[in-house]
């Protein structure tokens, strides 16, 4: 089992972006990245160079496509083979994810509340939803310092909504990056918890975003579990009705990717949030090694919890990073 630090929206000049396959990967691995996903426009050409751009840039290359059309787009990871889009209308988009689960993908909400036209044709998701438990994930955090956009506020804010709602789904982070220029602004990181290791990455990256093995960031990782005298839970899992307490030991590892992020005040708050509200909120200083809050969790009337790290970064105070959710039953 390990948490892997991942890139789940980028392009090369098979599409719009302006990098070769070689050039994102190598990218990707000078910012600490393991894994990054080619999710070029409608064509999965651009993964012809895989294996070799693989071996030199040290990182693994996962297998996506970003289905462009004009009433949404959609982020596909972990396909075996290109699934063709051109069929999609706004009354069929569950065909579509259908097809992409039967060749081992998985299917997400890119950026949903992105301009649309004429800013980005497509962008703004309108398609008919008529059951998001077809949906593995929604890109929550979109771009560079994606906690204080407002489109991304919206996606955040629809993803807590739906787990309100019941609905088990993941939420990640995609910079949607076109191009090899840097940048100063906070870049997010979206961690896959990996449990089996001798199986291909992309089958297992897919996986996890499929079971919410998730936990997205733009500086330490944070990590969630809920013990019972019985059994411990992660990221992800279903802790049974009967248990009417568990204790939550969220982990913050400093540690991570050292030296391409810093947070300018170490004063952070660590919070537990549920569809009850706020569960918990604590102070934290930002260290160099691994801090835990243990919490003692009454379960009646929950049916998720997720971990949240909050503090200033460039004088603005937001949310640095949130894991995915523990579900009740
Ligand atoms: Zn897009
Ligand atoms: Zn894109």
């Amino acid at each position: 089992m390990r948490w892997t630090a991942c890139e789940l929206h980028a392009h090369t000049l098979h599409s719009d972006g302006k990098m070769t396959l070689l050039e994102l990967a190598s990218a990707a691995a000078k910012l600490g990245f393991e894994c990054v996903a080619l999710t070029d426009h409608n064509t999965m050409s651009g993964l012809a160079d895989k294996e070799a751009a693989e071996r030199q840039a040290g990182i693994a290359i996962l297998p996506g496509m970003e289905w462009t059309t004009f009433h949404g787009h959609m982020v596909t990871v972990g396909l075996a083979e290109y699934v063709d889009w051109r069929e999609a209308n706004t009354g069929n988009i569950h065909d579509g994810v259908s097809a992409v689960h039967a060749r081992g993908g998985v299917a997400g909400l890119a950026h949903p509340f992105r301009i649309g036209s004429p800013a980005c044709t497509g962008c703004y998701w309108e398609y008919e939803m008529e059951d998001w438990n077809d949906f593995d994930y929604i890109e929550a955090w979109s771009g560079t310092f994606a906690p204080i956009k407002t489109d991304n506020a919206r996606a955040f804010s629809l993803w807590t909504d739906k787990l309100n709602e019941g609905y088990r789904l993941a939420a990640t982070s995609g910079r949607d990056w076109h191009d090899a220029a840097e940048t100063e602004e906070p870049i997010s990181v979206t961690y896959l918890r990996l449990e089996d290791e001798s199986r291909p990455i992309g089958e297992e990256a897919a996986e996890a975003l499929r079971r919410g093995r998730v936990s997205v960031t733009i500086g330490p990782l944070v990590t969630l579990e809920a013990q019972t005298p019985a059994a411990s839970y992660r990221i992800g899992d279903v802790i049974p009705v009967g248990e009417r307490t568990v204790t939550a030991r969220i982990g913050i590892d400093f540690s991570v990717r050292q030296g391409l992020w810093t947070l300018a005040d170490p004063a952070c708050r660590i919070r537990l949030s549920s569809n009850k509200g706020v569960l918990e909120e604590s102070a934290v200083q930002a260290t160099e090694g691994t801090q835990e809050a243990r919490i003692t969790v009454q379960t009646e009337g929950l049916s998720w919890m997720r971990a949240e790290l909050w503090g200033i970064v460039r004088g603005v105070t937001t949310m640095i990073a949130f894991t995915n959710a523990i579900y009740f039953d």
